[in-house]
C-alpha cells in the first residue's frame, strides 16, 4: 500500500524542526530512521498530513560519555551502538544492540526513535529501564528530562508531545560491580520479540545486592518494569532461589495476548524464563561463583 499524501519538510537545525513542529501541531510527525514510521504510513496506521524530517541535522547524530551517562542523540544509529567500545562495556545494551531488527533496519533505525514509537514489543524500551535511563525533550517552553517509567506512557504514547522533539537519551553508565544482560525469544532473526527481558545487577562490597533493575517486553501493553522482582533481589545475596523468585514475579506481571507468537501461558512463563536468564548472565559476568 501507499501512503495517504503528506507534506514533506527537511528541518536543518534542532530550532527549524521545532518551528515546524509548532507550525503544524498535531498534524506533523518527526521522521527519523522512517523503520517504524513509513510501515506505519504505508498501512494507513499513521496518517500524518506533514513529516518533519531531522535527518538532515548532523548536530543530533551523536553518541558520548557524558556526566556518568552514555548519552545517544535523536540520530544516533542503532548499527552505532552496536559497533561502539563503549556500549561493549554495558552488557543490556550491547546485548540488545545486536538483536533489534536486523543489520538493514539497524542502519536506519534510531534509538531514540525506538523509544519514542514505543512498540509493546520493542527492544530499546525494556534496556532502557533496566538502565533506568531519562529523555531530554525539547518543545516551546524549552527542556525537560523525563524518567524512562514516564516517558513509555502506553502502547505508542510517549511522554512527548505535539510541538516537542526528544533530543537524545541518557543511559546511566555502570559503575561499581554491576553487570546487566537482555534477551530475547523470536520466531527468527529480524522479528520482532515473542517476549523479551533484561537484568542489571550491582553487588555490594560484601556480595549482597544493592541495587537491581528488571524489565520485560512484548507482553503487556508496554515494556513493564518488575518492581516486585526488584524489591527481592535488593539485599538478597545471588543464589538459584532469589532468581526463580524474581522469574515468578515477572511471569505474574506479563499480561500477553495471543498472537502467531505464542499463546498468552507461554509467553507468560517465557517472560519468567528470560528475566531468570538476565539475572544469571549478570551474576556470571560479575564474577559470581557457579553462574
Ligand atoms: C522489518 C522490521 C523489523 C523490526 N524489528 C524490530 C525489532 O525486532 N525490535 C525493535 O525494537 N524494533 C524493530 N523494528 C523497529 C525499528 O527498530 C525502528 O527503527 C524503531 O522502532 C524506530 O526508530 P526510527 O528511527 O526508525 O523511528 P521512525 O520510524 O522515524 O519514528 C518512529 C516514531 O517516533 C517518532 N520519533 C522519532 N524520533 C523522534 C524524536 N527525536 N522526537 C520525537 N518523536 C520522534 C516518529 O514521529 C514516529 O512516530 C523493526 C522495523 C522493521 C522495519
Amino acid at each position: 500500500m501507499f501512503p495517504a499524501a503528506f507534506e514533506y519538510q527537511r528541518a536543518r537545525s534542532v530550532d527549524e524542526a521545532l518551528a515546524l513542529l509548532a507550525k503544524h501541531g498535531s498534524d506533523a510527525r518527526v521522521l527519523a530512521g522512517g523503520q517504524s514510521l513509513i510501515p506505519a504510513m504505508r498501512y494507513r496506521l499513521a496518517r500524518p498530513s506533514v513529516l518533519v524530517d531531522i535527518n538532515p541535522i548532523s548536530a543530533l547524530a551523536y553518541m558520548k560519555e557524558d556526566k556518568g551517562a552514555l548519552v545517544v542523540g535523536a540520530l544516533a544509529r542503532d548499527a552505532e551502538l552496536e559497533a561502539s567500545p563503549a556500549v561493549q562495556r554495558y552488557g543490556v545494551l550491547a546485548d540488545a544492540s545486536v538483536v533489534v531488527a536486523d543489520p538493514v533496519v539497524r542502519q536506519s533505525g534510531t534509538v531514540v526513535g525506538s523509544l519514542c514509537h514505543n512498540d509493546p514489543a520493542g527492544d530499546w524500551p525494556v534496556a532502557a529501564i533496566v538502565t533506568g535511563a531519562s529523555v531530554l525533550v525539547r518543545g516551546p517552553k524549552g527542556d525537560r528530562v523525563v524518567a524512562i517509567d514516564d516517558f513509555l506512557v502506553d502502547s505508542y504514547q510517549t511522554a512527548v508531545v505535539d510541538g516537542e522533539l526528544a533530543i537524545e537519551a541518557r543511559f546511566p553508565i555502570a559503575n561499581g560491580k554491576t553487570a546487566s544482560a537482555y534477551y530475547k525469544i523470536e520466531r527468527k532473526v529480524g522479528d520482532f520479540a515473542t517476549a523479551c527481558a533484561g537484568a542489571r545487577i550491582k553487588l555490594a562490597a560484601n556480595g549482597t545486592i544493592e541495587d537491581a533493575g528488571v524489565a520485560i517486553g512484548a507482553v503487556g501493553p508496554k515494556a513493564m518494569r518488575v518492581t516486585a522482582a526488584e524489591k527481592l533481589l535488593r539485599g538478597a545475596k545471588p543464589s538459584r532461589d532469589v532468581i526463580r523468585a524474581a522469574a515468578e514475579e515477572a511471569t505474574k506481571l506479563a499480561d500477553p495476548v495471543a498472537d502467531n507468537r505464542g499463546s498468552p501461558e507461554y509467553k507468560k512463563q517465557m517472560a519468567g524464563v528470560l528475566v531468570g536468564r538476565a539475572l544469571a548472565t549478570s551474576f556470571a559476568r560479575l564474577g559470581v561463583r557457579g553462574f
